[in-house]
């Protein structure tokens, strides 16, 4: 980064957040000076080069932070409007990244994925770049792509390059990659280059001038306990600061919880993220609190797919809960979408059992506060990083969204209550600017062109129009390949794979 690069917001209103987690809008400047927000006051002389942003007319408001998200998923996106859980595992994740592609960059692996790695770099920069039109500036990347090294490494350059900041959180134990599509089978993957690959990663992160951080994302929960505990001590002595696991009580996966399988490893800690928390047993909330891990909810994908109710607002969860997309491939990207489906979720179970017992409540206690909050400074703290990001305040880092407050649907909300006009109102369109790390990525409603160079699929300047051409190239490719998939055996080998007790998917009655 150059030294004493400098940008100066005039005249905006500035949403900042008090130490009660209340937002107090004010007018006023603010000056970033390289990847920090220098000051806030109502009246700044920026330095002569700064770059000028006349905010009139708009809100600053904090980067919203998602806390669970599949980044490389853009190629499959509209392919699962309809599907419960265990099809979109067949046709997402599972079926569809593990087949015919033989990843030829593999070093002598015979790992078999339906992605190429250029596929990935191209799919992951769509998810970065969704999220960065939307106002997201931070996310954890549960990547769980890692078909081989190179997947991973793919990925990551394209996270580096996009300029989002972001948990890269790596997966040490991949799923077994397929070996036949008809009938549909998996083999087996000991993948020792991923626990090399992990150690790598480690000693040379963090990437991209310090936005793009290693975690681990783990869920292999069946290995040995030793194996287990061994993996995390490791990861933790390598300096890794982020662990995330999907965690879900729910009869596909049986009675078994991983919040207790962590804990009774000693592994249950602070830095522990669990993505979901859907059905979780009053005593799991209570170890989850108590050792100060953390919960993402991503409510649009729950729902649709039967995982039950998100619990974002759940009384003895909402303080350790964040929110998350999840699958952009099935839901809205954006954190503006899942704020409001959380809220308005919430308040539909809050007022079902007044509403069934012939009465009505006689008021709300779920608050669009509340949810801009779990999508801002809790996402930032459920992550470690509340002090760095999630709100705007002198000596953070200048991850800032500029939205404009006179748009059709902004206009009289934004200026009642700007908070409200956010959570309720706003959308992606509304999302004028946004800075990253001290760095515009979106202006004039735009996203601005990404610098591919040192990454491995693309070089120079990349309008979005020209990566959007590349997405749909690769989707095209992959159509081919589904087309000789036989989805039946790739059901029952998901199911297998996942531990999904069959037994308990039923018809409706
Ligand atoms: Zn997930």
């Amino acid at each position: 980064m150059a030294p004493n690069s400098s940008i100066f917001l005039s005249n905006g209103t500035v949403l900042l957040h008090d130490r009660l987690d209340n937002i107090n809008p004010v007018k006023a400047d603010v000056l970033i000076i390289d990847n920090k927000i220098a000051k806030i006051a109502p009246s700044i002389s920026p330095p002569s080069d700064a770059t000028h942003l006349d905010c009139t007319g708009k809100l600053l408001a904090p980067g919203f932070v998602d806390t669970h998200h599949h980044l490389w998923q853009t190629q499959l996106k509209g392919r699962h409007a309809d599907d419960i859980f265990i099809d979109y595992m067949v046709k997402g994740p599972f079926e569809l990244s593990k087949k015919t592609y033989q990843a030829k960059f593999s070093s002598g692996s015979s790992v078999y994925s339906f992605f190429s790695p250029e596929d990935m770099f191209w799919g992951q920069m769509g998810g970065c770049l969704e999220a960065v039109d939307s106002g997201t500036t931070t996310v954890v990347d549960h990547a769980h792509m890692n078909y081989s090294a190179e997947h991973s490494s793919s990925a990551l350059s394209a996270t580096v390059a996009s300029g989002i900041r972001s948990y890269f959180c790596y997966v040490p134990v991949p799923h077994a990659p397929a070996t036949s599509l008809a009938p549909f089978e998996y083999g087996t993957n000991k993948a020792e280059w991923a626990a090399s690959q992990l150690e790598d990663l480690a000693a040379r992160q963090p990437f991209g001038d310090g936005r793009v951080r290693l975690g681990v994302a783990f869920d292999a929960f069946y290995l040995p306990k030793e194996f287990v505990v061994s993996l995390y001590e490791r990861a933790r002595g390598m300096g890794i600061k982020l662990f995330t696991t999907h965690y879900v009580q729910h009869a596909l996966f049986g009675p078994r919880s991983f919040v207790k399988i962590l804990h009774s490893c000693g592994l249950l800690k602070d830095d522990i993220l669990l993505s979901h928390a859907n059905n979780a047993l009053p005593e799991d909330a209570e170890l989850i609190v108590a050792n100060g891990a953390h919960i993402s909810s991503t409510p649009g994908t729950e729902l649709q797919v039967g995982l039950g109710y998100p619990v974002s607002f759940r009384p003895d969860l909402h303080d350790v809960a964040s929110l998350g997309i999840d699958c952009h491939s099935s839901s809205s990207g954006d954190m503006l979408a899942q704020m409001r489906i959380a809220v308005q979720n919430a308040r539909g179970l809050f007022n079902q059992p007044f509403v069934e017992a012939g009465k009505a409540p006689r008021s709300l206690d779920i608050t669009a506060l509340q949810a801009f909050n779990l999508a801002t400074i809790k996402g930032a703290r459920a992550i470690g990083m509340g002090d760095e990001i999630g709100s705007i305040a002198e000596g953070k880092l200048a991850d800032i969204v500029i939205y404009d407050a006179e748009s059709p649907s902004m206009i009289c909300g934004a200026e009642h209550d700007p908070v409200a006009a956010i959570v309720m109102h706003a959308s992606v369109r509304d999302v004028d600017t946004v800075i990253v790390d001290g760095k515009i990525r979106k202006q004039g409603g735009k996203l601005v062109a990404v610098e591919m160079e040192s990454t491995m699929a693309a070089e120079g300047k990349m309008e979005w129009r020209q990566i959007a051409a590349k997405l749909s190239q690769s989707r095209s490719r992959l159509e081919e390949t589904l087309k000789t998939v036989d989805m039946e055996s790739a059901r029952k080998a998901a199911a297998q794979v996942m531990y999904v007790d069959e037994q308990n998917i039923v018809d409706h009655q």
